[in-house]
């Protein structure tokens, strides 16, 4: 059985002056693409918008179609569980009121409570959250951990406020989700242009809303937290380290070494900086990074702490000294070993899969690569670390945070890497074995290990009634 909610803001259910049910939201945000400026990489400009859970459903449906997926069970898990839409009031600086929509869709929680980031990007849509929280269904599956999917955010374009306003939205969109959200029930975490501050807030205001004697137990409510605040140390890098630990072992399988390896980079945020960090430590060299703002590129190398440098005051890699301009068709047809997309969905298509000329693309972001490109990737043999097992280390070090937490343990930064590596090698080696035993590509063999778990909890369980 699945529930669908629609919720408004508490405190416009309370005062009651719009209806209580809100028409559902499918907020189609027209793709901006006129807003490129020619100069800068449009990594976006080429790409028609299918819609992204259509391409979790293919990826689902490939997969379940394999392992012949009892008929109930993928009934269930091919849709969503609960979709929060919450449109709430925010006092601006200038004493205006702006009205915000939140989104929490929350997918599966068969293994544990729903878990999943909250982005705050002007294109997050139902849509967006959907797939993004079906996603994180099938990583928590895969990684072992037990916990469900969920994702969310607000549809806003952050760098158009400032902190205290971006402070008060985030406080009043956690107002807005109220019980929706709770440390045994939904966990939400950083992704895209949110960070551990605004878990911070998110925290506070969750807390701020409790009886006093319940704060201290309830920390976990949210993942991704400063330290101070109760977060785990190593959870800043977790995601790049896991995609990093996921090349490390692709490597060694392709018996190469890391040493002599280029790469190539889309994203240079949190995950794409620590990957770039992490990996130019173990030797490889990075020749070509992209952003929002641009790209660059040297063939003799970019040191990612001048970059990160250079990124922090400028806002981007565009213009960046150390490099020289490349739009994105030249950025992704640069010749390197690797390709770490780290930015936004759907980068790679049918067309674009097509410049590149690398021999692996390891996916630090979610849904990188629509089936378009995933069948080019395929025909032309270069592989493919999937999303779901790539960028599984920052659910994996939310969990460590969130058992930390509830243990009211601290562990240090050598057990934290210990535990994300144990997993995430296990999780990498039983997706490279499954895709051999069944001879399929390793993104099907990935979904194919999680459907598993998840069909054997529900046939353990049973199905209520
Ligand atoms: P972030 O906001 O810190 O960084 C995003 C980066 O992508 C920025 O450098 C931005 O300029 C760039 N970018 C945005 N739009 C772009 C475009 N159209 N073309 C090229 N570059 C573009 O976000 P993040 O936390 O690093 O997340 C990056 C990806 O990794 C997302 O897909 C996210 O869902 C995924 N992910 C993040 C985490 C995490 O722990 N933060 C965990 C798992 C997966």
């Amino acid at each position: 059985m699945t529930i669908k909610v629609e919720t408004v803001d508490r405190l416009d259910a309370v005062d009651n002056k719009r209806p209580r049910k809100p028409t559902p939201q499918v907020c189609e945000t027209a793709r901006d693409e006129t807003d490129h400026d020619a100069m800068l990489v449009p990594a976006q400009a080429a790409t028609t918008r299918n819609s992204l859970y259509e391409n979790v459903l293919a990826q689902f449906d490939k997969a379940a179609d394999i392992m012949q997926l009892d008929p109930n069970i993928r009934k269930i898990l091919a849709s969503t569980e609960n979709e929060i839409v919450a449109h709430f009031p925010v006092k601006m600086n200038n004493n205006e009121v702006e009205m915000f929509t939140g989104y929490r869709v929350q997918h599966n929680d068969a293994l544990g409570p729903f878990k999943g980031g909250l982005r705050y990007h002007p294109q997050l849509d139902i849509d967006e959250a959907r797939a993004l929280a079906a996603w994180m269904t099938f990583k928590c599956a895969l990684a072992g951990i037990p916990f469900g999917g969920a994702k969310g955010g607000v549809q806003i374009d952050p760098s158009k406020y400032s902190v205290t306003e971006l402070e008060r939205i985030t406080r009043r969109f956690v107002f807005a989700l109220g019980d929706n959200i709770g440390p045994e029930y939904d966990i939400p975490a950083p992704d895209m242009n949110t960070n551990a501050q605004i878990m911070a807030w998110i925290l506070d205001t969750y807390l701020s809303t409790m009886p006093p004697h319940e704060r201290q137990r309830n920390i976990h409510v949210v993942t991704g937290k400063p330290v101070a605040a109760g977060g785990s140390v190593g959870r800043d890098k977790a995601t790049g380290q896991g995609v990093v630990y996921c090349i490390e072992k692709w490597a060694q399988d392709r018996k190469l070494s890391l040493n002599d390896a280029t790469f190539i980079l889309q994203g240079f945020g949190n995950v794409g900086s620590w990957v770039a960090r992490l990996l130019t430590k173990l030797g490889a060299k990075l020749i070509a990074v992209s952003d929002v703002t641009g790209g660059t590129r040297n063939r003799d190398g970019i040191d990612p702490d001048d970059l990160l440098r250079y990124v922090k005051v400028h806002g981007g890699v565009l213009k960046y000294p150390g490099g020289e301009f490349v739009d994105n068709i030249m950025f992704m047809q640069t010749a390197a070993n690797i390709f770490v997309p780290a930015a936004m969905e759907n980068q790679i298509t049918g067309e674009s899969a097509r410049w590149l000329n690398v021999d692996l693309v390891a996916e630090a972001a979610n849904g990188p690569t629509d089936p378009d490109g995933d069948a080019i990737l395929q025909q032309r043999k270069i592989d493919v670390i999937p999303d779901i097992l790539c960028n599984a280390g920052g659910v994996i070090v939310s969990y460590f945070e969130w058992l930390q937490n509830k243990r009211s343990e601290f562990w240090d930064l050598e057990e934290v890497d210990f535990k994300l590596q144990k997993k995430i090698m296990s999780a990498y080696g039983n997706v490279r074995d499954k895709a051999r035993e069944l001879g399929i590509d390793r993104r099907t063999a990935a979904f194919v290990l999680a459907l598993e778990r998840l069909e054997r909890t529900y046939k353990d369980r049973g199905i209520f009634p």
